[in-house]
């Protein structure tokens, strides 16, 4: 199996996924992680990505989409001139973070890279918390992803938090002693997480509900509970 591994909490998660015995029924072998530079402002997580997969000492290949910056414009990730919205994740101001075409290139890569090594499997750390602002998080888009590199392929596309919120990943993840702190989650690029854009907003409650101490760092530690009460 690939790992599209972004070095988010979620993707992290997922790494631990491929390596558990949760696969044991159905065994993925040794899995491989790709990463995607598609010219992310925030650069940390390409490191976070790289420290994640030396922890579990898997290979790790950024694939540069970066040539395409130009062309992903309008999104807060990539755009330096849209505005990086803070507050709640679900809040429509977030649309500003959708990257065009983000999971199809993703998945479109990751399955090349799957089919030059003859691997069969794909996976993506969708969850349910992406469904209300990212279209490629939704079942229906996977689903047809899958279905498409099946059959040009004979790669699947596996999801297996697709229905999961962000908090039993965050559980899942520390039962299975996945190296959370090393995840990186924040949209803002600064030093540490800054506790203000969605993603931190999303990445602090999750540990919360999830009763999960949170390792992360926060400029502003206290703003997710202010976001998430007026959600
Ligand atoms: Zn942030």
């Amino acid at each position: 199996v690939i790992v599209l591994l972004s070095g988010g909490l979620d993707s992290t998660v997922l790494t631990a996924w491929a390596l558990s015995r949760d696969n044991a029924g159905d065994p993925l072998g040794w899995p491989d992680a790709v990463a995607i530079d598609y010219g992310q402002r925030h650069r940390r997580e390409l490191d976070a990505a790289r420290k994640v997969a030396a922890h579990y000492r898997i290979r790790l290949d950024v694939l540069s989409l970066a040539p395409l910056r130009g062309e992903l414009t309008g999104s807060a990730l990539t755009d330096p001139g849209v505005t990086l919205p803070e507050g709640h994740y679900t809040d429509t101001s977030m649309a500003a973070t959708v990257v065009p075409g983000r999971n199809l290139l993703f998945i479109a890569a990751a399955a090349a890279v799957a089919t030059a090594r003859g691997d069969r499997e794909v996976a993506i750390a969708c969850h349910a918390g992406d469904h209300p602002v990212y279209p490629d998080c939704r079942p229906g888009f996977l689903a047809a992803a899958s279905a498409a590199t099946l059959a040009g392929y004979g790669v699947a596309v596996r999801a297996p938090f697709a229905d999961w919120t962000k908090d039993r990943i965050a559980a899942y993840g520390a039962r299975l002693d996945a190296p959370l702190g090393l995840s990186w989650s924040c949209y803002a690029g600064g030093d540490v997480h800054c506790g203000r854009c969605g993603t931190c907003v999303e990445r602090a409650e999750s540990f919360a509900l999830a009763g999960v101490p949170d390792p992360t760092e926060y400029a502003d530690p206290s703003y997710w509970r202010q976001a998430t009460a007026h959600a």
